[in-house]
């Protein structure tokens, strides 16, 4: 297997992996261990050029550590990615890749994002104990999607306080972009709570079986982004909130689950300027990396910690949208500057 450390600026580590009897190539990004170990999932994608995927891992290593300063847990920044397609992976390039992993000592943890599962994880655990999101064994937490879910429920909810005046869901239209493991599960809550929704995916069989569930209405996913509707859920990719599409939406908000929505820092702007409420992303999505937390903090009362770290964040994006009201600027900018505050206060610490 063949490590080699690339220089990123702003990152503390960055290095790829390559290990050819697996026909493995990857990269683990550590953005920052100012507030403990970085902790982050491990995405495994096909990505067009190994540019675009570190790329991919820079940008979400450093989402990490937004996310967990700003859910207050006493992690870092990390991310890792396997380029190829998931479908086709092997448990020999599992076993390489938690090797690099186990020879980080603990710097960083990793845990299930896009293209992998819990099995997956189960077998990195044979090789190293920095592995999170396991199936079974004490304090293991699976699957985080449906505590992403619930976080994100809540996101919405007190967004439609702030932008409606009222929390209840009852009759609100909200559009889902992606009905993956996060959609899905959100779809549901959002319909247990009487909302109408629409929905997308590019799976045209799981936006029909989800129009059937949630009894949405389905349409193309290039249409999803410009449905007349009250909020929009992003649950797919990011970037989705761009130059071209912020123009175009016509809801009053927008709170969803993917990760890195905003494309550039000025679409936060370029939202507030059109009266388009925004959740921040890792704000919203929080519950996922909570749910894990227990399992690398080995938290005896899971529940409760999901429970009060949960009502903890709906509680910071609270602050977040009032104090954004307050000084009339996007909830981006507060969010950004109370996590700098609190990475700060660490550093003195
Ligand atoms: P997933 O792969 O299970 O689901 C993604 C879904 O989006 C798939 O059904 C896919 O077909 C669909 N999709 C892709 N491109 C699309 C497009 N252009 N239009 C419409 N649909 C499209 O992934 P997931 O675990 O549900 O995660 C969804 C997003 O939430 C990702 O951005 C992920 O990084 C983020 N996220 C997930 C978790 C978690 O716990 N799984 C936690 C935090 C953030």
């Amino acid at each position: 297997m063949n490590i080699t450390s690339i220089a990123c600026p702003g990152h503390e580590q960055v290095i790829r992996v390559e290990d050819s009897l697996s026909a493995l190539t990857g990269f683990i990004a550590i953005h920052s261990t100012r507030l403990g170990p970085a902790a982050g999932g491990l995405r495994m994608r096909p990505y067009d050029t190994e540019d675009a995927a570190l790329e991919d891992v820079l940008r979400l290593s450093r989402g990490m550590t937004f996310k967990n300063a700003a859910a207050d847990l006493p992690l870092g920044g990390g991310k890792a990615v396997i380029i190829g397609d998931a479908r086709a992976k092997t448990r020999a390039q599992l076993v390489a890749f938690a090797r690099a992993i186990d020879g980080l000592r603990g710097r960083y943890w990793t845990a299930e994002d896009m293209g992998v599962d819990p099995g997956d994880m189960a077998v990195m655990a044979s090789v190293t104990p920095y592995v999170a999101g396991l199936p079974d064994g004490a304090f293991s937490t699976g699957d985080p999607s449906p505590v992403t879910a619930r976080g994100i429920f809540h996101a919405i909810r007190t967004t439609a306080r702030y932008r409606f005046g009222s929390p209840l869901l009852e009759g609100r239209h909200v559009a889902v972009q992606g009905l993956g493991q996060v959609g899905w599960h959100l779809s549901k809550l959002l319909r247990a709570a009487g909302a109408r929704l629409t929905v997308a995916d590019i799976d045209a069989e799981r936006a029909e079986w989800a129009g059937q569930s949630f009894g949405a209405v389905v349409v193309a996913p290039d249409r999803i982004l410009a449905v007349e509707a009250d909020i929009l859920a992003p649950c797919a990719i990011g970037a989705v909130l761009n130059a071209q599409t912020i123009p175009a939406l016509r809801v009053q908000a927008v709170a969803g689950g993917a990760n890195n929505q905003l494309a550039a820092e000025a679409d936060g702007a370029a939202l507030h300027a059109r009266g388009i409420l925004y959740a921040p992303d890792y704000v919203a999505n929080a519950g996922g990396i909570i749910n894990i937390a227990t399992e690398i903090l080995k938290i005896r009362d899971r529940r409760r910690f999901v429970s009060d770290r949960l009502t903890a964040l709906d509680a910071t994006l609270e602050t977040i949208f009032k104090h954004a009201a307050e000084r009339d600027v996007g909830p981006d900018r507060v969010a950004d500057e109370i996590v700098a505050a609190k990475m700060q206060g660490a550093e003195a610490a």
